[in-house]
């Protein structure tokens, strides 16, 4: 599978425990990312990771044109519900096109663990 993984600023540390976790998981798939992200996971991690551009720098609307050529399989973007993001409608978009190409999207860790022990037990 190809996914996607994003995490505002203050859920980063969140997502670099999530990645370690899961990482037997994540280390058989194809893994993408926002560029901040992305360098966190690599550095914590050692996965294989495709870094797109930072998120408030259009990372999110590249991962958005794959979702669109769908070409991506499932979004982990831990989303900041707290702080306003200067990019929040390239948010709104990549959130609006995992809905219109029906892509599993999970914002927040506690859906995103149920998705990976799910897709774990097939
Ligand atoms: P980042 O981007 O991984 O480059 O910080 C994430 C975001 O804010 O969308």
């Amino acid at each position: 599978m190809k996914i996607a993984l994003i995490a505002h600023d203050k859920k980063k540390d969140l997502m670099i425990e999530f990645t370690k976790k899961h990482r037997d998981y994540f280390e058989k798939h194809e893994l993408y990312a926002t560029g901040t992200t992305g360098q966190l996971i690599i550095d914590h991690t050692q996965l294989n990771v495709h870094r797109f551009k930072s998120g408030p720098l259009g990372g999110d609307q590249q991962i958005g044109a794959l979702i669109s050529e769908e070409l991506m399989d499932l979004v982990l973007f831990f989303r900041d519900p707290l702080t306003a993001q200067p990019h929040e409608p390239d948010v709104s978009a990549l959130i609006r096109l995992c809905d219109v190409y029906n892509v599993p999207l999970a914002t927040n860790i506690g859906t995103a663990n149920y998705l990976i022990e799910y897709l774990n037990a097939r």
